[in-house]
């Protein structure tokens, strides 16, 4: 084998690995939560604070309410006991009866502007339970395959650095280390494979004699792009 075949086989390594660096990348990435998932869930947690609002709201209001009612009967109580003969306290308790009956009156409505913006609030609830619930099954099913996923990629990765190792061992370190930083500056490719006469790095012409020097087996670079030419099928 030439030194040209052990560059383009350790290449081919690089570039899976270069491949499946990325997709691990990108199933770690998904597996922390895709955003339609997150988004369901926020939409969610969003809806029940709401509607938890609104509860705490009308819970208080209802205090506020029978408060207000048990003290207008209380004062009833007083004003039709018949202990009560003077005639300002009278009025005094008549006009307070009314004031708190008012304020009742006033906290009844807004309680029932509540209860329909609570109605509202449910409905939004129940269809962002129904929503999340859907987005946990689909995810539920897609993580499972991202999982098995994340182990072949990792299974594979493995094994091609050990194959990686094992390729750049027969190379020697000035071929390697050329090699290396080639790859650094043409995007991984090193080595180029050609079409007819063209390179398929850069898709310039390659000159004659540079295909014949590479087909004998030297190490030749193309004169347009400066890659190492692989003349094989
Ligand atoms: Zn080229």
């Amino acid at each position: 084998m030439t030194q040209v075949h052990q560059l383009y086989q350790l290449q081919e390594t690089d570039l899976e690995i270069r491949d499946k660096k990325q997709r691990l990348g990108e199933v770690l990435q998904t597996l922390k939560g895709p955003p339609w998932l997150i988004k369901a869930k926020a939409d969610l947690d969003t809806a029940v604070t709401t509607l938890n609002t609104l509860q705490n709201q009308r819970n208080t209001l209802n205090l506020e309410l029978q408060t207000l009612r048990s003290k207008a009967k209380s004062s009833e109580t007083r004003l039709y006991s018949g202990k009560v003969v003077n005639t300002k306290e009278m009025a005094d308790l008549q006009h307070e009866i009314e004031s708190l009956n008012q304020r009742a009156s006033g906290i009844e409505d807004q309680v029932l502007e509540l209860m329909l913006l609570m109605e509202e609030a449910e409905a939004e609830k129940n269809e962002a339970t129904t929503t999340a619930a859907a987005a946990e099954t689909r995810w539920q099913k897609e993580s499972v395959e991202l999982e098995a996923e994340k182990t072949e990629l990792a299974i594979r990765l493995n094994r091609l650095l050990q194959r990686r190792q094992e390729q750049a061992s027969v190379v020697d370190a000035a071929s390697l280390k050329e090699y290396e930083q080639l790859a650094k500056k043409k995007g991984g490719t090193a080595v180029t494979r050609l079409r007819v006469d063209m390179c398929l790095g850069c898709r310039m012409t390659v000159s004659a004699n540079n295909i014949k020097e590479a087909r004998e087996g030297k190490k030749t670079y193309c004169g347009s792009c400066g890659r190492i030419l692989y003349p094989y099928d």
